[in-house]
């Protein structure tokens, strides 16, 4: 699959449908035509999804683009929604294969956020105009009930005009019934990959892929926003399991979709696995939202951490969120998700102007809003 070689946002050839229209050879033109089905029907044929991945980049991958691009504008216009990231544990009891924070990699010094220090980050991520606070953390059983349910409360009477988003990874539905009484409205579970042969090649065999679909169904049913999402370019991935995806999206109707590019990661099994690729990625941000053309798609920060302006691209290619990290700075380097991690030193005020410039050159503008998925 290919690979971007972009160096500057502002040379990327940005051309518009109608210009697009008027170049295209005819089988340029002739798959055109079965995007524009793609976007009516909202529904893709593995085939072509195989094809779309497996184009060089040119008139085509453009069109894609430009109709993904043109869709976010429908709904939501030139916004861009920020969401304040937390990361408030990096313990964690289970093995996924691919995470930096798993279990067995006894290299990590672990920490474990105060509530008191919790509460201030949020207050921060406010005062820079943040309405949305999101919770995440490994698996770690010190975060109980009643701990959680605590801060949630606070954080809703502090700020009664935010939205609080859990990533907690999975709990019993008594846990997420009990979270979203105390005020959380939203939780970020990404399913990893909706087959289930693909999943067990991702995790230990005491993680199950019917427990994941089960606690996405549940965050459901008890009313929360629910995002869900994957890895682009995880060991074992192939057109026919990111078609898989596709056609869970689809089912499932999530609010939000999270998909950064894999990132293979030092003290995990998938050490020496290749990178997913940014370009593939793309191209599924742009799916995603022809085929869910309301979801919430964030522009990821491993999207920026494997492209210099991968979040600009994600911009472009249809993503409508940023998720700044306003975690203490001195915690970051040991919530090691995956190496390399962009923006660990950087403070909010930084972030801030950092994403805004980066948005103005993809002619979108970050807004003071809740943000929520828009019926
Ligand atoms: N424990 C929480 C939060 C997990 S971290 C939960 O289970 O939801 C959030 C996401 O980071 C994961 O869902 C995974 O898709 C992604 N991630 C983990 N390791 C990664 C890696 N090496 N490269 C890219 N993304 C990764």
């Amino acid at each position: 699959m290919s690979s971007l070689t972009d160096t500057s946002v502002t040379q990327l050839p940005c051309p518009t449908l109608a210009q697009l229209e008027a170049e295209g050879a005819p089988e340029e033109k002739a798959l055109f035509r079965q995007l524009d089905a793609v976007a009516e029907t909202r529904d893709i044929h593995l085939p072509l999804l195989d094809e779309l991945l497996h184009l060089p980049k040119g008139r085509v991958v453009q069109y894609l683009h430009a109709k993904a691009r043109a869709c976010t504008e429908k709904v939501y216009g030139d916004r861009i929604f920020l969401r304040a990231l937390i990361e408030i544990s990096s313990y964690c009891k289970n093995d996924c294969f691919y995470c930096g924070i798993r279990r067995s990699n006894t290299t990590l010094a672990r920490y474990r956020m105060e509530e008191g220090t919790i509460l201030d980050c949020c207050a921060e991520g406010y005062a820079h105009g943040m309405r949305t606070f999101v919770l995440q953390s490994g698996e770690d059983a010190w975060w109980t009930d009643e701990r959680l349910c605590r801060i949630v409360d606070t954080l809703h009477r502090r700020h009664p005009d935010c939205a609080i988003t859990l990533s907690l990874g999975e709990r019993s539905r008594e846990s997420y019934r009990r979270l979203f009484e105390a005020g959380a409205s939203r939780y970020l579970l990404r399913h990893e990959t909706a087959d289930a042969a693909h999943y067990a090649r991702l995790h230990p065999a005491e993680m199950s892929y019917e427990h994941r679909m089960q606690c996405l169904q549940d965050l459901k049913e008890i009313g929360y926003q629910v995002g869900c999402g994957f890895m682009v370019g995880s060991p074992g991935q192939s057109p026919q399991t990111l078609w898989q995806d596709l056609q869970f999206i689809r089912r499932f109707q999530p609010h939000m979709v999270g998909i950064g590019p894999f990132v293979a990661t030092q003290q995990t099994p998938f050490a020496g696995e290749p990178n997913g690729s940014v370009e593939d990625c793309l191209r599924l941000l742009s799916l995603i939202r022809l085929l869910h053309p309301h979801v919430l798609l964030p522009a990821t920060t491993a999207l920026g951490t494997l492209h210099p302006f991968g979040r600009e691209l994600g911009v472009l290619a249809g993503a409508n969120v940023l998720m700044p990290n306003v975690s203490p700075v001195e915690n970051r380097e040991k919530y090691h998700i995956y190496d390399n991690k962009i923006c660990l030193d950087d403070g909010v005020d930084h972030c801030i102007d950092c994403l805004e410039r980066r948005l103005q050159s993809v002619g979108r503008r970050m807004v003071v809003d809740r943000g929520d998925f828009q019926v």
